[in-house]
Order: structure tokens, then sequence, then C-alpha cells
């Protein structure tokens, strides 16, 4: 059995997802790194690097889960520019994740400062944030996983300052037919088995793997960032690993 989630009416979905990150919530992070190879790494840490904070920065960090891509920010501006003034808020809709990821950062130097906050609610309803308040907006992994995607850019629009970016990581699409073949294999046999041994739930991951399918390729969605209100660069984003992944960006000018 599977969700068969392409026939899950638009109300559920919410439900859907909110249960498989409850399931998958305490094994979230090892079976990251099971099922990329750790490949998930490099790609959040290029993405880090590409959003280059400056000393300061205020971060929101939607779908933000157990904290990877806030860790990830405030060791950057530490690291680079020695900055102790960042700030980032882990955005997720999902309590059990967020658990996970206030319990790792009571491990680090950020543990009881403000430089991380943590805040339920859904992407596509930032009431509790106000206008034009934040420099930068992420979301790594987690718009696919929304219902109504224009709203959740509407929203990232609105929250930015004016010169603030938009980032979002997210699985895309492969062009090269060879890989695409290969990745097929890959996704629609190899994770949902590896998420049956690790983590004794075929279902959760099966769902994953549907939902990366059902995500608009590359152009497409930068078309939406575009019609959200943002300015981007060139043609609107960087493929990761022959399309595996993709970083999309746009600046509220
Ligand atoms: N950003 C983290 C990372 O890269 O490791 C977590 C990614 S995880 C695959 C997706 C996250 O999106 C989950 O924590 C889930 O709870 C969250 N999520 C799903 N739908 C959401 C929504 N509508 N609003 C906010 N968060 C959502």
């Amino acid at each position: 059995t599977h969700f068969g989630f392409q026939n899950v009416p638009e109300n559920m979905k919410e439900h859907l997802v909110k249960q498989v990150f409850a399931n998958v919530a305490s094994k979230y992070d090892i079976m990251n790194d099971v099922m990329s190879g750790g490949v998930h790494r490099l790609w959040k840490d290029h993405f880090i690097r590409t959003l280059a904070p400056t000393p300061g920065t205020k971060l929101l960090d939607v779908a933000g889960g157990t904290g990877d891509i806030a860790m990830r920010f405030l060791d950057y501006c530490k690291e680079t520019h020695g900055d102790n003034s960042a700030q980032v808020t882990v955005f997720d809709i999902n309590p059990n994740m967020l658990e996970v990821g206030k319990e790792r950062f009571t491990k680090t130097p950020y543990h009881n400062t403000s430089q991380v906050s943590f805040m339920e609610g859904n992407a596509e309803n930032l009431e509790h944030i106000p206008d034009n308040s934040m420099d930068a907006y992420t979301i790594a992994f987690g718009i696919r996983n929304c219902t109504h995607v224009d709203r959740v850019l509407k929203e990232a629009y609105r929250v930015l300052k004016p010169g603030g970016r938009f980032m979002c990581l997210e699985f895309s699409k492969v062009e090269n037919p060879v890989i695409s073949k290969v990745y097929d294999v890959f996704s629609f046999d190899v994770i949902p088995t590896m998420g049956q041994i690790v983590a004794n739930d075929r279902d959760s991951y099966q769902y994953l793997v549907e939902s990366i399918r059902k995500f608009p390729p590359q152009k497409e969605f930068a078309k939406m960032i575009k019609d959200a209100g943002f300015t981007v660069m060139g043609q609107g984003y960087e493929d990761l690993t022959f399309g595996v992944a993709a970083i999309h960006s746009g600046f509220k000018l």
C-alpha cells in the first residue's frame, strides 16, 4: 500500500504531510544521510554559501524541520565573519520536527541565546511575522509539501525587507535521459525500500518520492517566483547534481 498521493483531495494534503513528518521526525536526520549518501550536506553547504549572509542577517528558515539549515547558517556567520549577531527563526508546521531541532541546539553555543528561535505554523500563513522584517527567507526541501505554493511565495515576499532574498533548495527534474533512468529506479524502488528497512515506514518514504515527482520543473517554478513579485537573476535557478536538486532564488526589490 501507499498514500496514492496524486488522488488525495487538497484539503487532506496538509493533514497527511503532518502525519508523514510526525512519523519520520526521530529518524529524519539519519535517513537523509542514508538516502542521499551524505550528498544533502554538500547541497545545504552550497546553499548557505550562495546565500552568503552578512553580519547581523535576520533569517526566516521555513519548513526548517530539525534545524539543519539554521545550524549551517549560524556556523557560517560565526566562522566567516566572527559574527554572533545573526539570527534565525526555525519555522515549521510539525511540532515533532521542531522538538528534534530544539534538542539538537541544546548541544551548541547558540542554545539559550537570541540567535535561534522556533515557531510552529503553516508556510502559507506567516501571520505572526511582520511585513518587511526579514533579510532572508530560506525553504529547503519543504515547499513541495505545501498545498498552495503561490501562497507560500506571497507570504515570503511580504515578510522580506526590500532588498531581501528568497532562496529555495528543493528536489527538481533531471533532464539527462540516462541519468534520469537511473534516478527513477533509485527513487521509486530503492528509497521506499530503505525507508522500510531503516525506519520501518515504507509509506512515508513512498509519499516523499511522489511529492518530488509532482513538483513543477525548474523553469516553471522560476516563473512562479517571478509571478509572486520577485526579481530573479538570469534563469533564476542553479541545478545541483544534474538537477536532482535545484536552488531557486529571487530578490524583493
Ligand atoms: N528544511 C529541513 C531540511 O532541509 O532538513 C527539513 C525538510 S523536511 C523534508 C520538510 C519539512 O517541511 C518538515 O519538517 C515538515 O514538517 C515541513 N512542512 C511541511 N509542510 C509545511 C507547511 N505547510 N508549513 C511549514 N512547514 C511545513
